[in-house]
């Protein structure tokens, strides 16, 4: 039994177990798609910035694409002759001096050093287009070209070079270009161009952002064009974001190291797959939450259910072990009384009364426990009829007590009856309210012991809705833990002092059956050794619209005529 029972237990624990664990990885992948779902999106955006970057490269390396399949060599020739570069170069040249990304071009022959004062270089005059060898030229043509050259002389040093110039950007923004002559294996000169910063960060990198990340259909992700060697934000696409580092949750440089202190910053201030999807997850997390309790709560119910179903089946079989013998045994005793009679073997007068008296109270019995059968059987089909009308609490148990009160009084009980300054009418079923009395009454015998006195106190009385009737005694009382069932059909308190009384368990539950039916509730207070009460209340159906004097109370009662046009 107690191994079963804590099978019981433990499948439901493991059950429960069980939903919540399903439930906490269904949360736990929820949380798990929706950060992936966010980390996916920054590495989109971060993708989009990548693209920006090779956009603003490709823009201004565009002005010199195409050299790799133009003739260098004869530059040497043609600058010194005549300040041109060889023809189709020249052009590019000149088309390129006009872009507004560049504000000068400088041609440096190899082996001369812009570095070492008085060097002379070539400089591109606008107005002439063509290159002026001349001491007057920037600074940092000095590292541009120290720079490329010793970029390029590291590819002609590798195996594998091909290509006829090669380009390196420095951090003074200067492009510089190393012309090659790969037949011969060495470097020509070095074109450097100075890159019109203000166009390249107002007119090139500014509106990129703003096309790529415009902060109205974007608003989560924000650039900061940042030169770091001067801690300077250059550009952004959202002004109302102050760039901090604690924003920063990327950086990306320009390809071939273009603006080579120059970078992108990003910073994900809300991602907005993030926004979408957390209103799917609260939904989701509703459902799966409703659902947990959906499922907890049908499990908890068929446990429940299935384990009440358990202790009536219990109770059942206890009872049709009870009932058999409490049939069989009246049965017996009237058979063998009738028996001897019939035969002839009892003669005497004093002993055939005797024998009639064993027959008539067996038979009472019986027919007292076939009544109650009836009733319950009647009342689980529905086929307890009512006829219930407007009565007054107070005469009911006063012809109640009339026709019982010498009963009680012969079982040694002392009857006291208190009633009511309400002359409220309820709606009852005379005879159901009798049942409920007597079935209230007789337990108040069967469980009131010879060792104290014996009392049973029956009380009207009233609150604003309801009339209220208690029913007192000093009995042996109800262990609290039995309180609850006590109404349940077939229970019996098993304990030694109710054991030894005859019962089926079926009394309480009658009473509380009856009493609903005429839309009353019944409640039970009771304390082991002192007593039991229990309080039924009625609906109030016709209210008295004043008090009445008990005086007067106590004669309606005895002429127990209410007249109903009296009542509001
Ligand atoms: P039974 O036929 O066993 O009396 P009931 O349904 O009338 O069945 O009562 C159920 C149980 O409640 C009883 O077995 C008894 O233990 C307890 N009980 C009912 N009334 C009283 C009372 N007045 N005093 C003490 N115990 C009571």
């Amino acid at each position: 039994m107690f191994t079963s029972k804590a099978f019981r237990w433990a499948l439901l624990g493991i059950g429960l177990l069980a939903i919540i664990a399903l439930t906490g990885m269904n949360v736990y992948s929820l949380y798990d798609i929706r950060d992936r779902m966010v980390d996916g999106e920054e590495e989109r955006q971060l993708s989009l910035v990548d693209e920006l970057t090779r956009n603003v490269w490709r823009q201004i390396y565009q002005p010199f694409e195409g050299l790799g399949t133009l003739e260098l060599e004869p530059t040497e020739r043609t600058i010194e002759t005549s300040g041109k570069f060889p023809p189709q170069l020249h052009e590019k040249i000149i088309s390129a001096a006009e872009s507004p990304l560049f504000d000068g071009l400088y041609y440096t022959p190899e082996g001369t050093d812009p570095c070492i004062e008085g060097s002379k270089v070539y400089v591109y005059n606008y107005s002439t287009q063509i290159m002026e060898y001349t001491e007057n030229y920037p600074s940092n043509l000095c590292d541009g070209v120290g720079l490329a050259r010793t970029k390029a002389r590291i590819e002609l040093n590798s195996f594998d070079y091909r290509w006829n110039n090669n380009v390196e950007f420095d951090a003074h923004r200067t492009m510089n270009i190393g012309f090659i002559n790969l037949s011969e294996n060495r470097i020509i000169g070095y074109l450097s161009v100075s890159m019109n910063k203000d166009y390249i960060v107002n007119d090139v990198i500014a509106p990129m952002f703003m096309e790529y990340f415009d902060p109205k259909t974007n608003p989560g992700t924000v650039l900061w064009l940042h030169d770091w060697a001067n801690n300077d934000v250059l550009a952004t696409n959202n002004p109302s974001v102050n760039y901090n580092r604690d924003l920063m949750d990327a950086r990306k440089f320009f390809p071939g190291d273009m603006f080579e202190n120059w970078n992108v910053k990003v910073g994900f201030i809300e991602n907005p797959v993030g926004t979408i999807y957390n209103d799917t997850l609260l939904k989701n997390l509703i459902v799966l939450g409703v659902a947990m309790l959906f499922v907890i709560g049908a499990l908890l119910f068929m446990f429940f259910t299935a384990q009440k179903e358990r202790n009536l089946s219990q109770r059942q079989a206890g009872f049709l072990a009870n009932v058999t013998h409490e049939l069989k045994t009246p049965l017996a005793v009237m058979q063998a009384a009738g028996e001897n009679i019939s035969d002839g073997r009892v003669t005497e007068k004093e002993r055939l009364k005797q024998y009639g008296n064993h027959i008539y109270n067996e038979s009472i019995r019986l027919r007292g426990m076939i009544e109650k059968l009836l009733d319950v059987a009647k009342t689980d089909s529905g086929q307890t009829l009512i006829k219930a009308i407007p009565s007054n609490l107070n005469e009911l148990v006063k012809e109640y007590l009339k026709e019982n009160r010498s009963y009680l009084e012969e079982k040694g009980f002392a009857v006291s009856f208190k009633h009511s300054m309400s002359q409220a009418l309820i709606m009852v079923d005379r005879s159901h309210l009798e049942t409920v009395l007597s079935n209230l009454t007789e337990n108040a015998v069967k469980y009131s012991s010879d060792k104290r006195k014996k009392v049973i106190k029956i009380e009207v009385d009233s609150d604003p809705k309801n009339m209220l009737l208690h029913i007192s005694d000093t009995g042996i009382g109800i262990p609290k833990k039995h309180q609850k069932n006590i109404f349940k059909k077939f229970y019996r308190v098993e304990d030694s002092l109710s054991a030894k009384t005859k019962g089926h368990g079926l009394g309480l539950s009658i009473v509380k059956n009856l009493i609903e039916l005429n839309g009353g509730t019944i409640d039970v207070a009771s304390e082991v050794g002192k007593g039991t009460t229990f309080t039924l209340r009625f609906p109030i159906f016709i209210r008295n619209k004043e008090k009445v004097s008990s005086k007067k109370t106590s004669e309606s009662s005895n002429t127990n005529m209410i007249n109903t046009s009296e009542y509001a």
